[in-house]
């Protein structure tokens, strides 16, 4: 998927996404733990945006956090963007997709058992796979 297929508002959006995935990329909701699809996926391959088709997230840096989450010690660090979020009076690090803005999740510090340490908790419906 190129740059110019990519919505140009909000109501493109809503065509182009489920309502479920629209509430999570396009208005920063959270799906339910332990029900998204990608939860259990081994698989070998790669984790792109569910909104514009960019490679985030590469499944040599995903593990099992048991938090109910999809969750990687790593991104791409050319596609995904991490900004300050300070909603709901807690100090924390959003996930965003750089090229369409799509909210993807939050990052936290406590995974020590990972090589970075870091927890990108992922929303599965804000993903699709690339089977390699
Ligand atoms: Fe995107």
């Amino acid at each position: 998927m190129n740059h110019n297929d990519m919505p140009a508002d909000e109501k493109e959006w809503r065509k182009r996404l489920s309502p479920e995935q629209y509430k999570v990329l396009r208005e920063g909701s959270t799906e339910q733990p332990f029900m998204g699809k990608f939860l259990k996926n081994k698989d070998k391959g790669k984790y792109i945006c569910a909104g514009c088709g960019a490679e985030l997230f590469s499944s040599d840096t995903k593990f099992d956090s048991g938090t109910g989450w999809p969750s990687f010690f790593d991104a791409n660090s050319s596609s995904v963007e991490l900004r300050k979020d300070n909603e709901f009076g807690m100090s924390r690090v959003e996930a965003v997709c750089k090229k369409c803005g799509g909210h993807l999740g939050h990052v936290f510090d406590d995974a020590p058992h990972t090589p970075t340490g870091k927890r990108y908790c992922i929303n599965s419906c804000s993903l699709k796979f690339k089977k390699k």
